[in-house]
């Protein structure tokens, strides 16, 4: 289940695919910015690193899909390569990019 202190920050901000009201699935992103990071510190990594809803190009994160829900509907980023991920592996994508790990 989703809490709306991360929704609103990880989805709602930054998800093309962020539907209102679906809350029971979350994204691999969603899962583990969840798992180590508190709303006030993501909220302040957003803030402090200016943050974007797209950025041009992505790195391999691909261990953000494999904890993910809506891989067994299949995602187009996942199975096609298409050109936009989800905002929970954008948002890990950048973080890893602004802190260089
Ligand atoms: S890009 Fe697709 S498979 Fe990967 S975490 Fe996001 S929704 Fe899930």
């Amino acid at each position: 289940m989703k809490e709306d202190s991360y929704t609103s920050l990880i989805c709602a901000n930054f998800c093309n695919y962020y539907k209102p009201g679906k809350d029971r699935e979350k994204c691999g992103g969603y899962f583990y910015i969840k798992q180590f990071i508190t709303p006030a510190e993501l909220g302040d990594l957003i803030e402090v690193f200016k943050l974007k809803s797209y950025e041009a190009s992505y790195r391999n994160c691909s261990f953000v899909c494999e904890k993910c829900d809506f891989r067994v509907d299949g995602c187009d980023f996942f199975v096609n390569k298409s050109p936009n991920p989800c905002g929970g592996y954008l948002l890990i994508n950048r973080i890893f990019h602004y802190t260089n790990f």
